[in-house]
């Protein structure tokens, strides 16, 4: 038997000004693919033999330009058209890829795919539980799973699950499809952390469901709020093991279903949520140090531009010289190749912030250039670091700024120490994401939220969504 492996993924950022475009992706084919996807040894160890087509995933950004998503798709249905004979499709699809002109890219792809193999070729996606599905995704596809974890630690198993659940379906010749349930419910990641409850207690429903003989898979998808589409929403989703469990999935889906909705007022953020000024008071001056502050409305891994000057304006108002901060990091390509001119030591005058709009406001400084490093950071745990982007580190009296060539949310160990710095010096310290990633809680000793403006604020209500379906909680009062 033969399946074909392969990724295309983006998280799409409607409320972000830019395209992503294709030389933003990380891309990969041949031999390579299967070293990024870890599923190859699964069907190899089941007698499958596997054809890669391509990895192409991009951080999270504004909508995928439509050019560049056919290209990467061409490259996929080409292979599909190479190789007639395929039994299956297993591919790594993130769920809240925007095209321009197009829509949702997974279900584009999704049916394209259909369209070119037919209903035999069975197709597993593993998924991010940040994807908004189109409802018929589950007509188009026959596995779907998405992480049970956020912040996401869960990517591996996520995959392996769905390549062994492709297994089972192509050895009992099963063609069967997901029971999915749109939930008229959204959030902001931040709000749905699967370490707080609610959704700790639905993840361990979800993992509960999973143990039984007649599931394969149990998702949750929480949804992309920052997507303005009528399918922006969150779902549920149970894989059934066999054509005669398919009528108890559909009532576990419809049960899955009604507990999450249940929850909906219990959604929110994790650890204390600050508006800006208040963040820097607060943690400068009454929390333990090093205090953790995530720049919530200036998340790159939400597609936002990464280089929102808001917290760095607070900083420098509120810091006394005494305490140290840093700020890593800031998206200012033209500022970091100012810095790059220098040698560590020099003091010169700097702006800071592209000036975008408000958020960007450039901030002038004195700065003392403190060298340039390349940042390290993995995608998967399992995958060894790799570089991320450019970095350029200025003092500013005591707060440390690390100016990026691009966006970048600085979350892992690896990311700080290849810049030469250590979070634990620093009274505060600041990133550009929102929930605290298992990483930075081992650094921070207390950490804020912090409810900054941008383009992925937390305050969707105040949101102008037009294609949204409603009524949707938290936009409606349902
Ligand atoms: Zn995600």
């Amino acid at each position: 038997m033969k399946v074909m492996i392969g990724a295309l993924a983006h998280e799409s950022n409607d409320f972000c000004p830019h395209l992503t475009t294709r030389e933003m992706f990380e891309f990969y084919s041949g031999d390579e693919v299967a070293r990024h996807l870890p599923v190859a040894d699964i069907f190899e160890e089941a007698g499958v033999e596997v054809i890669p087509s391509i990895y192409a995933a991009a951080e999270s950004y504004g909508p995928v330009e439509e050019q560049t998503f056919l290209y990467f798709e061409k490259m996929i249905l080409d292979t599909v058209r190479a190789n007639p004979d395929l039994d299956g499709i297993w591919m790594f699809c993130h769920g809240a890829m925007n095209v321009q002109n197009i829509g949702s890219g997974e279900y584009r792809l999704a049916c394209d795919l259909r369209a070119l193999v037919g209903e035999n070729c069975v197709i597993s996606f593993g998924m991010d539980l940040h994807g908004n599905l189109e409802e018929d995704l589950a007509n188009q596809v026959n596995i779907f799973r998405c992480y049970h974890t956020a912040p996401h630690t869960d990517q591996r198993d996520t995959y392996r699950r769905t390549a062994r659940a492709l297994v089972e379906y192509l050895r009992y010749g099963h063609r069967l499809h997901p029971q999915l349930r749109k939930l008229p419910m959204i959030f902001p990641g931040e709000m749905a952390a699967t370490t707080v409850e609610p959704f700790k207690s639905i993840i361990a429903y979800m993992d509960e469901l999973e143990r039984r003989p007649e599931v394969l898979c149990a998702s949750c998808y929480i949804g992309f709020a920052w997507t303005d589409a009528a399918r922006t929403s969150s779902a549920v989703a149970v894989v059934p093991a066999a054509p005669e469990h398919e009528q108890l999935c559909a009532q576990l889906a419809d049960d899955l279903a009604q507990r999450v909705f249940a929850r909906r007022r219990e959604f929110g953020f994790e650890m204390t949520a600050l508006p800006p000024r208040e963040t820097a008071l607060a943690s400068l001056y009454e929390l333990p140090p090093p205090c953790c502050v995530t720049d919530m409305g200036d998340n790159p891994t939400a597609g936002t531009t990464g280089g929102g000057t808001v917290l760095l304006r607070e900083y420098l108002a509120a810091a006394d010289g005494k305490k140290r901060v840093l700020i890593a990091g800031i998206c200012d390509p033209q500022a970091f190749a100012v810095c790059r001119a220098h040698r560590e030591g020099d003091v010169f005058d700097l702006s800071i912030g592209m000036e975008i709009d408000e958020v960007t406001r450039p901030v002038q400084v004195r700065a003392v250039c403190r060298g340039c490093r390349s940042v390290l950071g993995y995608r998967i745990a399992s995958v060894p670091p790799i570089k991320r982007c450019e970095a350029a580190i200025v003092s500013v009296g005591g707060v440390d700024v690390v100016i990026t060539d691009r966006a970048y949310a600085f979350t892992q160990k690896v990311n700080f120490s290849s810049c030469g710095l250590d979070p634990s010096s620093y009274d505060v310290f600041v990133t550009k994401f929102g929930y605290i990633f298992p990483e930075l809680k081992e650094m921070g000793k207390s950490f804020i939220m912090s409810n900054t403006p941008g383009e992925s604020y937390q305050m969707i209500t105040e949101f102008n969504y037009k294609k949204i379906r409603r009524p949707i909680y938290p936009l409606d009062d349902i």
